[in-house]
């Protein structure tokens, strides 16, 4: 076996894991989904990748500055427009455009830079074992592919799910309630 995210063979993270395959469909009634349980399978990472995403994670100061420089551009332009758009004399509709941006880059930023400290907080708030494992699974969900053809792949964390009810999964992994029932039995291994 070896690690998702770089390769490195025997990792010391696993987690089984069963893998929901998500089609969307469009029809006259709106949007429909077709989902199917694909493979049981393990998913592992290594050690010095797990580490890795806790530094990230616990000092964002890197991953801040990613998450503002794309909505940094945003804002940019928008001045730019709102700058060189005000000296002339231009519709009133277009004048909004560049405001616009700014607002959209400027709650960007700060929409990101929430996210990125509560998983902080999260983290700070756990045992070292605890913050380990989230790290790993969060380095998992990371590598792990999303997609397969036109489906979307998604994950069920068997260890946490076999706890809960097939009402319960559904709810938590947005299943339909046959998929969640066939997920139930398989992971409970009633055939
Ligand atoms: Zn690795």
């Amino acid at each position: 076996m070896k690690c998702l995210c770089c390769d490195r063979p025997d990792p010391e993270y696993s987690f089984r894991v069963l893998e929901v395959h998500t089609l969307h469909v469009r029809d006259f009634d709106g949007e429909k989904l077709i989902q199917a349980l694909g493979e049981e399978k393990v998913l592992s990472v290594c050690a010095a990748c797990v580490s890795e995403e806790m530094r990230a994670s616990l000092f964002p100061a890197g991953r801040i500055l990613r998450a503002c420089s794309g909505f940094g551009g945003l804002v940019l332009a928008g001045l730019v427009m709102t700058l060189t758009l005000s000296l002339r004399d231009v519709m009133s509709a277009l004048r909004v455009i560049g405001p616009m941006a700014v607002f959209v880059g400027v709650s960007g930023i700060a929409g990101k830079v929430r996210e990125i400290l509560k998983v902080r907080r999260n983290l700070e708030g756990m045992s070292e074992d605890g913050r380990l494992k989230a790290c790993a699974w969060e380095c998992v969900m990371k590598s792990a592919p999303k997609k397969y053809e036109d489906n979307d792949i998604t994950y069920i964390l068997i260890d946490e799910a076999e706890k809960l009810t097939p009402e319960e999964l559904a709810m938590k992994h947005n299943l339909l309630p046959p998929i969640a029932s066939k997920a139930y039995e398989v992971m409970h291994n009633v055939r």
